[in-house]
């Protein structure tokens, strides 16, 4: 079965065809990075505008490297949502053009949905899972019983993950976006600041992490109004420390009490390193349970999820027709 997925829902336009949901023969990602990084984040205008002008060349790329014509098309996946509603129609509507002109079924994905069957293309899944789900826009613990089932257990109050991330290495002063970043200076670092964990009710697997946004925020200005220097690389460490000791703990906690078999590592802030090495370690000590983490390149945005996705929803007979729209706030259960 060969799908072909297309994803636009954030700042990378992105094609790729997928052999029976698990085999990637192409994979393309045109990144718009460097034309929101001077603006600190991603301008939904430029967005559209960009994704428009890389769509048919994303895709024409996506089928001539997998050497796949579109009569050999079994359907065509596209990220129906959540994302900015402008991208994401962009997507859309390519992928209702080319569903109509060639007569090729049309499946909508959820964007989480593509970052949680990113591990397909590892290896195969094993029900029940647990999926940490972290990203740009998402801190989600998501249970799946079966194929296309989605339970959110936990989910972030505030800021996601990825948002934190990103919001704390500004005030750092490091180039958006600043994940990566301050995963590199955290591990030159040491944890010496002391920095709020947010554990929430007793049992609860929801997140949140703007009061260690604001620890962050609060410190560096009363040390510079104290005319203090805080070292940059040991607030990286020590905000990483927190970030990554609720993840995996509650990671951990839920992957217990659900008795799953595999636990998914999904997102952009999967590829963090300190979270790869911390969860790797934990998980170890629990028997019967598989740790499952995607290489970086399938972790953040990509259009091969959304096929191995799509190719699972196609299996389970599930299409769109023509009145497929966007849904900047689509329900991933
Ligand atoms: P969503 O998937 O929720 O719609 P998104 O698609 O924008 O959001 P992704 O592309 O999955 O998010 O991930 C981007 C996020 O991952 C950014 O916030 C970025 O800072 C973060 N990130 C990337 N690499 C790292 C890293 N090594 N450590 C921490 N965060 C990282
Ligand atoms: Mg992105
Ligand atoms: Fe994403």
């Amino acid at each position: 079965i060969y799908v072909l997925g297309i994803e636009t829902s954030c700042d990378e336009t992105a094609a790729a065809v997928v052999k029976n949901g698990k085999e990637i023969l192409s994979n393309i990602v045109a990144s718009q990075m460097e034309s929101h990084k001077r603006f600190g984040g991603v301008v939904p205008e430029i967005a559209s505008r960009h994704h428009v002008e890389q769509i048919t060349l994303v895709i024409e790329e996506a089928m001539n490297k997998a050497g796949v014509s579109f009569s050999q098309l079994h359907a065509i996946a596209v990220t129906q949502g959540p994302g900015l509603v402008g991208a994401l129609l962009i997507g859309v509507n390519a992928a209702k053009a080319l569903s109509f002109a060639y007569n090729i079924p049309l499946v909508g994905v959820h964007h989480i949905a593509g970052h949680i069957y990113a591990n397909r293309l590892v290896t195969e899944m094993k029900f029940p899972l647990l999926s940490l789900v972290v990203s740009g826009g998402h801190t989600e613990l998501v249970y799946m019983k079966e194929h296309g089932k989605f339970q959110v257990i936990g989910e972030t109050r505030d800021d996601a993950a990825g948002e934190a991330y990103d919001k704390v290495a500004r005030a750092l002063n490091l180039p958006y976006p600043g994940g990566p970043h301050i995963d590199r200076l955290a591990h030159e670092g040491k944890v010496t600041i002391d920095l709020p964990r947010t554990w929430l009710e007793e049992g609860s697997y929801d997140f949140s992490f703007s009061g260690l946004k604001s620890a962050v925020l609060n410190t560096l200005h009363n040390a510079k109004q104290r005319g203090e220097e805080i070292d940059a690389k040991d607030m990286a460490a020590s905000f990483q420390a927190s970030v990554i000791d609720v993840l995996v703990t509650k990671t951990i906690q839920a992957a217990k009490e659900y008795h799953v078999r595999q636990v998914l590592l999904a997102g952009g802030v999967a590829a963090n390193r300190g979270l790869r090495a911390e969860l790797q370690k934990q998980m170890a000590k629990l028997d019967n349970v598989e740790l499952v983490i995607p290489p970086l390149s399938l972790c953040t945005d990509n259009a091969a999820m959304i096929a191995a996705a799509g190719t699972v929803l196609f299996a389970q007979g599930k299409r769109v027709d023509m009145a497929l729209n966007a849904d900047p706030s689509l329900d991933l259960e």
